[in-house]
């Protein structure tokens, strides 16, 4: 098949490595990059840590190429509009406008959108965080002073708010309706330690408790707990997850279930991939059907998508890989971690919260959790990438620490 018109629908981490890595295999033909956002491809990770402590402007995240300026890719830029279906037997894509985008290779990267909560949308200081725009008022809202801040979710949005927000001195509670913060990411242990993680900075931590009710009439003024408690707050920021952006490919075609699910190698029709936080594909170094809401993972698989889309058939089987910044702890996983698995502290102390822990399952090792301890975690996740015995690791790990 000749691939001369690609289309990139998502203008963001993924859609930029897979146009990088379409150009770099040596694709000469129009690839044309629709995204709903006005801004180029810019960077997330600080917008919930730097560009909220204003360590960071943010026009500081706009994104890099490998090589030269993102101008010497050619592409051509459908910025500030959205796709609205997928025309998959005529093989184009619908614009808001009502305009057909042909293509002859199509790649998805349209990422998540953060869930709300009810009943919300009418008041002033309820905020979630996604985008550049999310990021900058947010800024200024803190930047106003508020007395008190209310974080809805201690997932990671949750806990690098919380994080940043006491970094500036600012009276936080912090609302999850988990017994454990972070527990599906990282199990009971260790996000327990997160938990006394943000006690320790002062931060008001509210567990296993869920919000009834958010109250103003203009503004938010204040918040009802499911434990009975009513929380006076100036600003709200709810992180409780997110909902990967396949609205638009209702009724295309394309199987939906969580996400766009595609096979092995990120084909989800033929010429048409799906990369980032929106794909789920079986990853068969774990025999594991996942989406991955991380940074490291929109890269690769961007890449690899494109490599797909360009007639390679090798599965995608990555280690996955994230990080989190939370005061002046670095927290890094390589692998999987589920409530359900053994963990082993095999270095440092939980209590230094300077250490590193193995996850373990069926007799196998399968994640190397860090807290500032990113040396180690990069030297033991190869145990992970060739597939230790858990016997195995634990042994390399009393060995060489
Ligand atoms: P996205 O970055 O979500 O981009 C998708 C783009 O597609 C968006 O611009 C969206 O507006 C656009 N779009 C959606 N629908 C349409 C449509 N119909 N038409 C046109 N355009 C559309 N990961 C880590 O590993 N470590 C971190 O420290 C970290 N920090 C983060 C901090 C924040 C605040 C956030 C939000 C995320 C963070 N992440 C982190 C996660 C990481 O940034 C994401 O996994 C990554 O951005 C996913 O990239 P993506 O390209 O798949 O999707
Ligand atoms: P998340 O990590 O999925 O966490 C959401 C948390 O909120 C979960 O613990 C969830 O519990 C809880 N929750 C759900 N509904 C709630 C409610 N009504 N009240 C209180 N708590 C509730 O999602 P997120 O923190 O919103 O992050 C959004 C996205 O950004 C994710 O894709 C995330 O990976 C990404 N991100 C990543 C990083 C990083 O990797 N460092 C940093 C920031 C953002 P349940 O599990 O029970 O639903």
């Amino acid at each position: 098949m000749s691939l001369d018109r690609i289309v990139i629908v998502g203008a963001s981490l993924a859609g930029l490595r897979a146009a990088e890595e379409l150009r770099a295999r040596g694709h000469e033909g129009v690839i044309t990059v629709v995204g709903d956002e006005p801004h180029r491809p810019y960077d997330r990770p600080p917008l919930s840590k730097q560009v909220l402590t204003g360590a960071k402007p943010p026009e500081s995240t706009t994104l890099a190429v490998a090589a030269g300026s993102i101008d010497d890719l050619g592409l051509e830029w459908r910025l500030g509009e959205s796709a609205t279906g997928l025309d998959l037997p005529d093989r184009a894509v619908l614009l808001g406008g009502g305009e057909r985008l042909a293509f002859d290779g199509l790649v998805i990267a349209t990422g998540a959108t953060p869930r709300r909560l009810p009943g919300t949308d009418h008041l002033e200081g309820v905020h979630t965080l996604r985008s550049l725009d999310d990021s900058i008022a947010i800024r200024a809202a803190l930047a106003a002073g508020p007395r008190r801040v209310v974080v809805v979710g201690a997932g990671f949005i949750g806990a690098e708010v919380a994080a940043s927000t006491r970094s500036l001195g600012i009276e936080v509670s912090l609302i999850e309706a988990l017994a454990v913060p972070l527990e599906r990411s990282l199990g009971p242990e260790m996000g327990a330690v997160v938990a006394d993680l943000h006690r320790d900075h002062g931060v008001d931590v509210h567990l296993g408790v869920g919000v009834v009710l958010i109250e103003g009439s203009d503004r938010v003024e204040r918040i009802r707990l499911s434990d009975g408690s009513v929380l006076e707050v100036d600003l709200v920021v709810v992180g409780i997850g997110v909902s990967p952006n396949t609205e638009w490919l209702e009724g295309s075609g394309l199987t939906l279930d969580n996400g766009i699910v595609c096979d092995a190698t990120c084909l989800a029709a033929p010429g048409v991939v799906a990369a980032g936080d929106v794909a789920r594909w079986p990853n068969e170094r774990f025999d594991e059907v996942m989406r991955v809401e991380h940074w490291d993972n929109a890269i690769e698989m961007g890449e690899h998508a494109a490599r797909t889309l360009l007639g390679d058939a090798t599965p995608y089987t990555p280690v996955p890989w994230f990080w989190s910044d939370q005061y002046d702890r670095k927290i890094q996983l390589a692998g999987l971690a589920s409530p359900d698995d053994i963990v082993e502290v095999v270095s440092g102390r939980l209590e230094d919260r300077r250490f590193v822990a193995f996850y373990g399952r069926a007799g196998r090792i399968v994640g190397v959790l860090g807290m500032n301890q990113p040396a180690k975690v990069m030297r033991w996740r190869s145990l992970v990438e060739t597939g230790a015995s858990w016997s195995d690791a634990l042994a390399v790990a009393a060995a060489t620490d």
